[in-house]
């Protein structure tokens, strides 16, 4: 189904208002123009939410949280990214394994499972996508994760970059 990324972001970011508001957290969404992708939008809305919870959870009061999305030709890279603890080196790549909690005293004080990343790579992944962190312990986290586009013959969104032969 084609969806439009704005409305994704836009549905979670309202849900989660009180929530920035009661950390303190500013939240800042900035992207190159709205863009069409093809999911399903409760799964795309879940991997946000999931994303953006983490971000939150993770990050102190007064910091930031920004949403931001670069677009390709026939994919988009989204980008939701903290000035939070950060996640050392090592333990980068498996934060996406099922259960998997970096330092199980620093996270169990803040709730959860284990369970969120791995439900976003899953999702991301059954569309085609990829996901990916970067990160530095006291600066902060920037989870990525990539969509293709989607043409919808309803929206003006056209994927750039096809350029039609004369
Ligand atoms: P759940 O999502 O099931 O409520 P959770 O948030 O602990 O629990 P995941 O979302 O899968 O589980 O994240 C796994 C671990 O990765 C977290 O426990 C935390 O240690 C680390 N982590 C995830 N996001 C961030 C972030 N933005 N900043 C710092 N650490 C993070
Ligand atoms: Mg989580």
């Amino acid at each position: 189904h084609p969806v439009q990324l704005s409305a994704v972001v836009e549905m979670a970011v309202d849900r989660l208002q009180p929530q920035l508001q009661a950390r303190h957290l500013t939240l800042r969404v900035q992207s190159e123009g709205d863009v069409t992708v093809c999911g399903d939008e409760d799964k795309l809305l879940q991997v946000m939410l999931n994303l953006l919870t983490n971000a939150m959870r993770y990050t102190p009061p007064g910091g930031c949280v920004s949403v931001t999305w670069e677009t390709f030709p026939d994919q988009v890279k989204v980008h939701v990214a903290d000035t939070g603890i950060g996640i050392p080196e090592e333990e980068q790549k498996r934060v996406f394994e099922r259960f998997y909690r970096v330092n199980a005293d620093r996270s169990r004080a803040s709730g959860g499972t284990g369970l969120g990343l791995a439900i976003v790579k899953h999702i991301v992944r059954s569309y085609g996508g990829e996901v990916g962190v970067r990160s530095r312990v006291g600066f902060g986290s920037d989870f990525w994760f990539t969509l293709q586009r989607c043409k919808d013959p309803a929206s003006s969104d056209t994927a750039s970059g096809h350029a039609v032969a004369p």
